[in-house]
């Protein structure tokens, strides 16, 4: 256990002054001490020193948590609380093993370049034996209770054509100003494409030329953050291999979380690894942008991007909530607004606690989803408030989890996509609810 010993060391420097439970969004929905930041610190250093044993209580207790990081950001002594978790969650796989569901999802589905796909095109064919069309909705509801979903839950249909199946290596611009990598994420590849066909045409018009290796593979946060990195570094060296044939100074991604992956996690779950493989780690992470980062970076002018719209008298209303990987991992949130503010034909108006973390959390969701959408209400409730149109987001999971959150409380306000707002001509519909 002399990883987890390293991890008590790190533990050890949180003074227990508990500045960050006010802003722990577990600690606001349960209230209990064992929740909190501190208290899972705690914890890890009592494994280590042996006062505790490794059990189904611990790990329950460790996996209660979001990764949002938002401890660590209002931590005064700058422990590294979001990394110290997400390790100690790692040597829990390593000491008590996966779960039989997680083991074949990771091992042998999410990171196998072959069977995700082939297991989602058979799952977009036949998901109409599970679930069924919510009337004048544009999700899914499941016919039938299953374990690891909620009735409730609204799901999004798979996509007919997949993004990376049917969009062209190069996606050229005319005329070609530069040429750059994208990363789709496995979202925007198989449940909305029409992200990445917007992505394309906003980076096409802007003199951009996409090439979008068909052979990259899910960016592994799924089991990275459930603890197993043997499978995250696998969809990671595919990737990587995926874009290095293409010797790319950029490589841009609309998913905030696959960006943070592939920028931040790749390197932390490298770092042991040999010379070789981290120069190829780094020199790949080095390249990644966020889509928002690189519109505002990289191009002249940004403003330039859009079309300018007949104003109209009360133009509709947009907000923004900030991706907790784009906001705390990458430390983005200045450019998505930037370019919001720019746009012509939609008022931007800020959101109070617009970097407040969603719920989402991954697989959070999943296993906790009643707290995860208690921790949502709070957000919406704010939206309600606001009135306004759209939510703009550059996340897909934050996507996902305010589509579910608006269509069960029966908001009006629509959910896109930031490239989809950029890049909206006049007359196009979002509907995206
Ligand atoms: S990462 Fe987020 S949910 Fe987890 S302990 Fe820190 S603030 Fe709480
Ligand atoms: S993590 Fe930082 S802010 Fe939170 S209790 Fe420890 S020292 Fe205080």
């Amino acid at each position: 256990m002399s990883n987890l010993k390293d991890l008590s060391t790190k533990a050890a420097q949180c003074v227990k002054c508990g500045t960050c439970m006010a802003n722990c969004p577990i600690y606001g929905e349960t209230l209990s001490e064992v929740t909190t930041p501190r208290g899972k610190l705690s914890l890890i250093e009592s494994l280590a020193s042996g006062e505790i044993r490794l059990s189904k209580r611990l790990q329950d207790i460790l996996f209660s948590c979001l990764a949002c990081d938002t401890c660590g950001e209002s931590c005064p002594n700058n422990v590294k609380v979001g990394e110290i978790l997400l390790a100690a969650r790692k040597e829990l796989v390593n000491h008590r093993g996966l779960s039989p569901a997680k083991r074949l999802i990771f091992r042998h589905v999410l990171s196998s370049l072959r069977a995700m796909p082939l297991f989602l095109r058979a799952g977009s064919l036949l998901q109409g034996l599970f679930l069924k069309k919510i009337p004048q909705g544009s999700g899914l509801h499941l016919r039938f209770s299953l374990p690891f979903l909620n009735k409730k839950r609204l799901i999004p249909a798979l996509a007919k054509n997949f993004f990376c199946d049917y969009q062209p290596l190069l996606a050229q611009a005319q005329p070609e100003k530069k040429r750059v990598g994208f990363f789709v994420g496995c979202v925007n590849n198989y449940l909305f494409p029409r992200i990445g066909d917007a992505t394309v045409r906003l980076l096409n018009r802007n003199g951009v030329s996409l090439i979008t290796p068909s052979d990259q593979n899910c960016c592994g946060l799924m089991a990275f953050g459930a603890g197993d990195w043997s499978s995250a570094q696998k969809c990671a060296l595919a990737n990587i291999a995926a874009f290095e044939t293409y010797n790319l100074d950029t490589i841009i991604t609309s998913c905030a979380s696959c960006a943070a992956t592939l920028k931040t996690f790749y390197p932390q779950m490298f770092k042991d690894a040999d010379d070789k493989t981290q120069k190829r780690v780094n020199r790949f992470s080095s390249a990644i942008m966020d889509i928002s980062q690189f519109l505002t970076q990289e191009l002249d002018s940004p403003s330039a991007l859009y079309k300018t719209l007949h104003q109209q008298e009360k133009l509709p209303r947009i907000t923004y909530h900030d991706p907790c990987h784009l906001k705390r991992t990458l430390g983005i949130s200045r450019e998505p607004r930037e370019l919001l503010q720019s746009l012509s034909h939609l008022e931007f108006v800020e959101m109070a606690d617009a970097s407040k973390c969603c719920g989402m959390g991954g697989t959070f969701t999943i296993t906790h989803y009643d707290l995860s959408m208690n921790i949502l209400n709070h957000k919406l409730d704010t939206l309600e408030a606001m009135d306004v149109d759209m939510l703009a987001t550059g996340c897909s999971g934050c996507l996902l989890q305010f589509m579910d959150g608006i269509h069960q409380k029966g908001l009006k306000t629509k959910v896109v996509h930031l490239v989809e707002a950029l890049e909206r001509e006049e007359g196009s519909e979002l509907d995206h609810r």
